[in-house]
Order: structure tokens, then sequence, then C-alpha cells
């Protein structure tokens, strides 16, 4: 143990400890913090669906006639009418043959990976892709091949150089909207490329659906290329409120993931009031108030982030509800975030291994429901703290 507590020790010293924090709660736009009300900011609930009545409800209902746990995996004898349902819904929802629910985007990621590419064939993947995405192209065994971050004619290189000696499949995996730094994949030039080139697409938009597109669908909406994309993965837990997601995409590729796909096979599946939640959830984000939340998420993108670029903050070109603040060493940016809690804003500081080095920051996540005016507050709050810790 002794060697455990001198490498936390380490981590200590250089800022790099990682510790977790209390709340109490529902994830809403406010929280109490050591019996203090601060501001949430770095909540995924974009929507403010995490706590919101329908999906309570639903989920009350479900676990009251199905009871609390799904028993075993889906392929044992936990594969429940919900499930089916859900995966129906989802395939609606995004358009395509078929879906497939996961337990979480970490399971999802790891297993469609591992269940569909592996030795002879190649991934290539965006530098800043979330680590769930790395554990899955480590997972399958397939050659890895990191395109830096959203440069597509680097990409075409590499993809013409593995040309040649080519075996097996090519695969092209982006996050829609990238989880640290909040700006989005260049999904026309990845669909062209892709196309070009004989590839699948896998686009993971954990952050983008229900959020962007003028329906919510995500980031392929946004970009009008929503039918180009092989491979939908996408999150239950984050805008959606609920938990879990899933692979939305033909039907042959759902049944090679229900064969092959270890994190699907070998876990206990969704318990039904989680499933109920998101079913909810879809319909909230198909309705009149999921546009009137996706309206008030991107006015409060507006006015938080055109206050910190007046600021002079850099962003890192962020355009989406996550708002990442260019701090730089972690000392300081941890210390920023905790004197921000002080001042009732709870924000996290990003530090390597996260982000890479150099590029800490404090890292801003917005809801639909926080109020405008609490947002030009923290903005400002966080141009001082930022100000001060230059001096
Ligand atoms: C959060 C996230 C995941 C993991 O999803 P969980 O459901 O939280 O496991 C995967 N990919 C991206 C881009 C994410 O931001």
């Amino acid at each position: 143990m002794e060697i455990y507590r001198r490498a936390l020790d380490g981590l200590k010293e250089q800022g790099m400890l990682r510790t977790l924090r209390r709340i109490a709660g529902a994830q809403g736009p406010r929280v109490e913090f050591d019996g203090k009300n601060v501001l949430l900011l770095c909540s995924n609930n974009y929507l403010g669906l995490a706590n919101h009545p329908a999906l309570v409800e639903a989920s009350c209902e479900a676990t009251s006639r199905y009871g609390v746990g799904s028993g075993a995996s889906r392929l044992v004898s936990g594969s429940m009418d919900l499930h089916f349902e859900l995966e129906e819904r989802i395939a609606a929802f995004k358009s395509t043959e078929a879906a497939l629910v996961f337990n979480s985007g970490y399971a999802a990621n790891t297993g469609i990976l591992q269940g569909l590419v592996g030795p002879g064939d190649v991934v290539f993947s965006d530098e800043l892709n979330h680590a769930s995405i790395i554990d899955g192209c480590r997972l399958s065994g397939a050659r890895i091949v990191v395109y830096p971050h959203r440069d597509t004619a680097s990409l075409e290189i590499l993809l013409k150089t593995e040309m040649p000696r080519r075996k097996g499949h090519f695969l092209i995996v982006t996050d829609g909207v990238f989880s640290m730094d909040g700006d989005a994949a260049p999904l026309e030039a990845l669909a062209e490329l892709k196309e070009r080139y004989e590839a699948l697409l896998m686009v993971d938009d954990a952050h983008g659906t229900g959020v962007l597109g003028a329906t919510g669908r995500g980031t392929g909406e946004l970009f009008g290329c929503l039918d180009r994309i092989d491979l939908h993965m996408g999150t239950l837990g984050k805008a959606l409120g609920s938990f879990g997601a899933y692979l939305a995409g033909s039907r042959v590729v759902v049944d090679t993931l229900i064969n092959r796909s270890r994190s699907f096979i070998f876990s206990t599946s969704l318990p039904p009031g989680v499933l109920a939640a998101s079913l909810a959830a879809i319909d909230l984000v198909d309705s009149a108030e999921g546009a009137r939340r996706r309206r008030a998420l991107e006015e409060n993108r507006k006015v938080f982030s055109e206050r910190l670029l007046a600021g002079g903050m850099d962003l890192f070109g962020s355009t989406s509800q996550i708002v990442p603040v260019m701090t730089g060493e972690p000392g300081p940016t941890m210390q920023a975030a905790e004197r921000l809690l002080d001042a009732g804003i709870f924000i996290q500081g990003i530090r390597p291994p996260t982000v890479p080095a150099g590029s800490c920051r404090l890292r801003a996540t917005l809801m639909a429901d926080h109020q405008p005016d609490e947002l030009r507050q923290a903005a400002d709050l966080i141009l001082e703290v930022l100000d001060n810790r230059a001096q």
C-alpha cells in the first residue's frame, strides 16, 4: 500500500490529485455544496431533464410495474419490452434501421469498437477523442492511426498512406462535439473522406444528442449529414438526463454487436426505470418544450461565451454549450476553481492527462435552465479571478 500512498502524495505535490466532491440535491442549475447554494457549471444535464417530472414519473411507474433490476445480461434473461421499445424509438429518432442500447457511453465505445474492428483493420481517430474511444481502439486490436484535431487534410494523407497495404476495414471515429474543447467535428468533410476511401464513419455524439440541430438529432443534423454517418453512438445520461448509451445504425451492425460486443454480452442490462426515463426524455426532446429548452441553452451559450471572449479569454474555439477557458498550468487552474467555489460557482479545473500539458482550463458546461443573468455574473467573476491570478 505504501507504493500507492507515495504515488498519491506525488500527485498532490504536482497539483494533480483528484478527489470526489459531495453535492446535495438534484442536478439542477444550482446545487448545495457544503451547505452553500452554488451555481452548477459542470453538469452535462444540458437540457435540465435529469430531474424533470416527466422522466421521474416514467421511471417510478416502470419501477413499480417491472421492478428495480433487469436480472441478467440481455442475452441471458434481461431483454425486456422496454429495451426493445427504447431501441425502436432511438432508431426512429436517428432514422436508422436499428439501434442497440449499452449500459453507458464508456461501455458502448469500448464494445462497438472491439465488436466491429480487429487485427487487420485500421481505425483513424481524432487526437482529442474521448478516453472511451481510445480505450475501445486499444481493446479492438486494430491498427490505430491518430490524426491531428479536426484536420481532414492530414487525415486524407494518412488514409492514402494506409491504402496500399489495406487488408480489412477502415473506420474513421470522431466525437461530434469534443468534450474538453466544445468544438464540433468537421462532419461533412469526414463524410466525403469516408466515401472516397470506403471507410465507415463513427460519430460519438455524447454532447450533441438532444442539443444540436433543429430537432436535437445532434451534430449530424447540425451539418446536414445525418444520413452519411454509419455508426451513430450517443449517450442517454447527458442532455437526455437519464443513463446509458446506444449505437444506431444498420441491422447487420446491431446483430454483429449482439454477437461480438463484450461489454454488451457480459454485463447485466439497464434497469426498467432507467429505460423508461430515456423513452420519456426522447419524447421531450421531440416536443415543443424540447425546442424551447434548446433555444434557451443556445441563448445561454451566447451570453456566457460572448462575455468571456469580450474579456479576452481563449475559449478553444468552442461553439457549443461546453465552454472551456484557457488557464495553462495545473496549480493556478485549481486555485482559480477553488476561489470561484468560494464565490458560489462550481466549475471544474481540467488537467492532464485529460487534456495536454500546458492547456489546463476551467471548463464550464451550461444548462437550459440557467438564468442568463447568473451566467453573466459568473463570466464576470471568472474574468476577475483569472485577472488577479495574472498579477
Ligand atoms: C461522457 C462521454 C462518454 C461516456 O459516456 P457515459 O455514459 O458517461 O459513460 C463517451 N464519449 C464522450 C464524448 C463523452 O463525453
